[in-house]
């Protein structure tokens, strides 16, 4: 109850921050220590600051994850929005933040030990659990998957089964993976894969079939050959482990947006809902500070640049109640434009890394962060 009020004080943009642990090797020293937590009753679990060169930045979201908070401590704080999600709402889940800062472990969490499984399989359990529980009282829930990339503000299909279609989709047709959106909010991407599913296993298939297909699509990516054949060897050769780090490559270039469409109806009461989940795994916020670069690369930056602005635009009109929320800049806004604002619901992580050689990638994560807060 309490969370309803908040929610209609605040509307539907909520900003939680996440602070992940210092890993091994890294500094770790007490006068290295550049994060603190204000003590105070009132900011307390809502509050961080930042020392940058002896100067104190400080900033307040609707939550503050310390480093010790586990994958379980995340999820109790958005269960409430997959329900929403089941009870007809659109949502939005966002990771934001530097390379390294955690988002992949947020959404994702860590391969093969369930303690750390992130926020997309937890939703999923969470969800296929609810549609069982709720079978008795009439209800029905289909649920359908599609899992996308957006590189280059070129849309990629991550469940296609066909391997050319995903090394080949520039500019194959105009009309592939053009968004669509109908009068009920309802988006269709022309030609992208989008799957039934009946449990969380399923769901973890397609995360892996998703997974190789974007390590085959890296290898489109422009024509940075030396990077590419570094690139091929360790896919070719290693496969999954060291594919790793041509996945973390590709996942710092590209968003990864995760869908679940939700459709429910009740037998007895002949009520129907319709929800959508989108889980989204933002490319890395680093290059917004970042220049220098050229040629394929330049392009890249640009378009990263360009989509991360452009979703901090839209948030930001969308909390200050514009009339004008700039949608159609950005691929990625105008595919997500129906499950941002109206009465639908928004979280953005902003993802933070504790290590003193990142504080000026920090303050401008938490800058952003603040901003659409
Ligand atoms: P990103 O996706 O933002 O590039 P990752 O999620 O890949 O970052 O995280 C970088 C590294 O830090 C990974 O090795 C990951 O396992 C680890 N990591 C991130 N967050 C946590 C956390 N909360 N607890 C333990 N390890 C973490
Ligand atoms: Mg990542």
């Amino acid at each position: 109850k309490l969370h309803n009020t908040i929610q209609e004080l605040k509307g539907n943009i909520r900003v939680f921050c996440r602070v992940r642990p210092l890993l091994s090797g890294e500094n770790s020293s007490e006068e290295a220590k550049t994060i603190s937590y204000p003590t105070s009753l009132e900011a307390l679990g809502r509050g961080i600051d930042l020392m940058q060169n002896g100067q104190k930045h400080s900033f307040t979201f609707d939550k503050v994850f310390v480093p010790s908070a586990s994958q379980e401590d995340i999820f109790v704080e958005i269960s409430q929005l997959v329900q929403s999600a089941l009870d007809g709402y659109k949502v939005c889940i966002f990771a934001y933040g530097q390379t390294g800062s955690g988002k992949t472990y947020t959404m994702m969490g860590r391969p093969g030990n369930p303690e750390e499984k992130g926020l997309i399989p937890r939703c999923l359990e969470q969800i296929f659990r609810t549609r069982q529980s709720l079978r008795s009282q009439g209800w029905k829930y289909e649920l359908q998957v599609s899992m996308l990339e957006i590189y280059n503000e070129t849309i990629r299909d991550l469940l296609s089964t066909n391997k050319e279609a995903v090394r080949a989709d520039n500019g194959v047709s105009p009309q592939k993976y053009a968004i669509k959106h109908d009068a009920s909010g309802n988006t269709h991407v022309v030609e992208l894969t989008v799957v039934d599913v009946r449990s969380s296993r399923e769901v973890s298939f397609l995360l892996d079939h998703a997974a190789r297909n974007r390590l085959v699509s890296i290898l489109k990516i422009g024509n940075d050959s030396s990077l590419r054949k570094t690139l091929m060897i360790q896919i070719v050769f290693f496969s999954r482990s060291v594919g790793k780090t041509a996945m973390n490559e590709q996942s710092s270039r590209s968003h990864f947006v995760f869908t679940l469409k939700i459709s429910g109806f009740n037998e007895s009461t002949e009520q129907q809902v319709q929800g959508v989940l989108n889980l989204i795994d933002l490319a890395g916020s680093e290059r917004l500070s970042k220049s220098g670069s050229t040629g394929d690369r330049l392009k890249e930056t640009q378009a990263i640049n360009k989509s991360l602005s452009s979703l901090g635009d839209v948030i930001f009109a969308l909390a200050k109640k514009e009339d004008h929320v700039p949608f159609r800049n950005s691929k990625l806004t105008y595919l997500l434009q129906p499950c941002l604002g109206g009465d639908s619901k928004t979280l953005m992580f902003v993802n933070i890394t504790p290590e003193p050689s990142s504080t000026g990638e920090s303050l401008c994560s938490l800058r952003f962060a603040a901003r659409v807060n």
